[in-house]
């Protein structure tokens, strides 16, 4: 088992943490050749445009659709939004995944929250919350017909979503000590 985190901007190094925690191999992905072998591929929060940008100028836009195809893909906050297939703005984005996402929905870095999320899909996520962290998030204001919401904020707006082994949050696990959306990632790999 072997988990990358693309490390061209964001909080890979957390991403990297935690699975390390959990015993796994891991490796910091910069170009295509370093997605060989992986059994999935984590892209971390940070700027979606300066992201998407670096993945097209290092070329891992065609690598990562063609590892998306067969391998597990995780985006957190910005990575959630440059796995899109629609933002409703210009600016470059994988496209990966059937959802829509409205970029810095729940306002600026000062409205910045964290929150307790029941999310039935993780190991007694329907009795123990999971605390999710959102900083400058995005909303996931669409998805298509197969991909699943699998978690919700008390007002109905979808902050997680998974379509076969993609998987994207608007909030960071990685900030976090619950290793819960980890594990689950590290299952989906499987
Ligand atoms: N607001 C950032 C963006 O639109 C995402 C913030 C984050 O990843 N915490 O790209």
């Amino acid at each position: 088992m072997n988990i990358g985190v693309l490390a061209l901007q964001g909080a890979f190094a957390e991403h990297l943490h935690i699975l390390e925690k959990l015993g796994i191999d891991t490796r910091k992905v910069r170009l295509p050749e370093e997605l060989n072998g992986l059994d999935g591929l984590i892209i971390p929060g940070g700027e979606s445009t300066t992201i998407g940008k670096l993945s097209m100028w290092y070329d891992l836009g065609d690598a990562i659709r063609k590892f998306a195809c067969e391998k597990a893909v995780w985006g957190t906050c910005a990575g959630m939004i440059v796995m899109a297939k629609d933002i409703g703005m210009d600016q470059p984005l994988l496209g990966i995944m059937d959802i829509v996402a409205k970029r810095n929905a729940f306002g600026r870095q000062v409205d910045s929250f964290q929150t307790d999320l029941y999310v039935p899909v993780l190991k007694d996520g329907k009795t123990k919350p999971f605390p999710a962290i959102f900083i400058r998030a995005p909303k996931l204001s669409a998805a298509g017909a197969d991909t699943e919401i699998i978690a919700k904020l008390d007002d109905g707006t979808a902050v997680a979503a998974q379509q076969g082994k993609m998987l994207v949050t608007s909030f960071h696990p990685e900030l976090t000590q619950d290793t819960r959306f980890h594990e689950y990632f590290v299952n989906l790999t499987k």
